[in-house]
């Protein structure tokens, strides 16, 4: 019997998972700049939050929700992304009650059923903004460049923005029938998913990847064109913040995004280092969805990005990070006496805020210091009967191969005044 983790899923070992915490970590520095506030939520939910908030004409809800009933019958669903999740906990929590705006992030895992390909997983993790209360341009801007702030933090650098505005209740359903005009007597051309989206949903037929289906919408009226009284300046007034910022982006009017929920404003960021799957940020406004969730009628604008995309683009832009895998010191000893003074000398060092490992293998001398260069130690203490006698141990440097005895008792102090000479250099 030998088991295997489920298709679609990955274990983060030791030495890959420090990437992560390094991303990570940029993520929550660059979010505590911009004062967003981290937010964690269960990582199931009913599944109707999903239905409603995603929307039932989306891929997720249609055909990737990792959907169940519970042992009471209860329909929960694995969360296939954050933004519902969100905004259910903003409304619950009354936050649509306080002053805005409220600005919120998360990293967390996120589970679809895909098709597992590069860059494409069942469970992924996702980081993301969520900015709540405020339909100014700036805020729009700003989440924007949070993302690149990101990016930039995190040494991304083959990166292209793209921004569309796809209008809101007033102008979307023009727009959806002019849509429709132009493709029904094209239909025959569209594959058998956007033929079957014509009525339905036709603004995702803009977003078909296949060919055909490019080729038909190519022609298509624009989005830009049908924009209402309130959408048209406010893309206007998203564009000169922007502007005003220094931040580089193209208008790409094919561009809707899959999920049904966004308003106004829509955005990708694609990097390119990566092949068919190059998207590592994307989002837009949401004005409808807190009102539509039970809350205040409050808008909203976010992102969600990909981790495992940004690592995948990372490795592609032999991006190297500044990880540090080893430890301070291994503590070498021979003999009983000596072994009991060793877990000793490890508590004391580790107290003193050195990274400490020690021999539980029975091993010899020449093993011992094996394990040491191993585990990238930068100093071996070495303990044997004699120092345990006098109350020295030799310490050794593994870079320069130096060696010299000293008090027991001074160890850690040794290794810190050390290493903050180094670190000085
Ligand atoms: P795509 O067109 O790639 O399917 P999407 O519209 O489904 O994207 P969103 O729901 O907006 O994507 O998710 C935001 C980001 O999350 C994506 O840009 C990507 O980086 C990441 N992402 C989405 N689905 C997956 C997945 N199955 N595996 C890994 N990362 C994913
Ligand atoms: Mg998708």
């Amino acid at each position: 019997m030998s088991f295997k983790a489920p298709r679609g899923t990955a274990d983060i070992l030791p030495g890959e998972v420090e990437k992560w915490q390094y991303v990570e970590a940029k993520m929550r520095e660059v979010c505590r700049l911009f004062n967003y506030r981290e937010v964690r939520t269960p990582m199931f939910e009913y599944t109707e939050l999903f239905q409603r908030g995603v929307g039932e004409t989306t891929d997720i809800v249609e055909k990737e929700m990792y959907a169940f009933q519970d042992r009471s019958g209860r329909e929960i669903a694995l969360r296939p992304e954050m933004t519902a999740a969100t905004v259910r906990a903003f409304v619950e929590h009354k936050y649509d009650k306080q002053p805005q705006p409220t600005k919120w992030y998360y990293i967390g895992p996120m589970f679809r059923y895909e098709r597992p390909q590069a860059g494409r997983s069942r469970q992924f993790t996702q980081f993301g903004v969520e900015l709540f209360g405020t339909n100014h341009p700036a805020a729009d801007a700003e989440v924007i460049s949070l993302a690149l702030q990101v990016a930039q933090a995190i040494g991304l650098k083959r990166l292209r923005t793209e921004i569309n505005s796809i209008g809101c209740s007033e102008c979307r359903p023009v727009y959806r029938e002019k849509l429709i005009a132009y493709f029904t007597p094209r239909k025959d051309e569209l594959c058998a998913d956007c033929a079957s989206r014509l009525e339905r949903n036709p603004l995702r037929i803009l977003d078909c990847k296949r060919e055909g289906c490019r080729a038909v919408a190519k022609d298509a009226p624009s989005i830009l064109d049908t924009l209402c009284g309130d959408c048209g300046p406010h893309f206007q007034a998203v564009r000169e913040q922007l502007d005003a910022i220094g931040i580089d982006y193209v208008v790409n009017d094919r561009m809707v995004r899959g999920l049904d929920y966004y308003t106004q404003t829509a955005f990708e960021i694609m990097s390119d280092s990566l092949g068919a799957q190059s998207t590592v940020f994307a989002g837009g406004r949401y004005n409808d969805m807190v009102r539509e969730i039970g809350g205040d009628d409050l808008p909203g604008i976010g992102f969600a990005s990909g981790i495992e995309r940004i690592l995948l683009a990372l490795e592609k832009e032999q991006v190297v990070m500044p990880i540090d895998e080893g430890i301070d010191c291994y503590i070498v000893a021979l003999g009983e006496g000596a072994e009991k003074k060793a877990s000793e000398l490890a508590l004391a060092l580790r107290r003193a805020g050195c990274t400490v490992d020690r021999d539980y293998m029975n091993r010899k001398m020449k093993g011992q210091m094996k394990a040491a260069d191993r585990l990238k130690a930068r100093y071996a203490a070495v303990l044997g009967e004699e120092e345990l006698s006098r109350g020295t141990v030799q310490i050794k440097d593994l870079t320069t191969g130096e060696q010299e005895e000293i008090e027991a008792s001074q160890l850690a102090s040794y290794i810190r005044t050390q290493m903050k000479q180094e670190d000085q250099k």
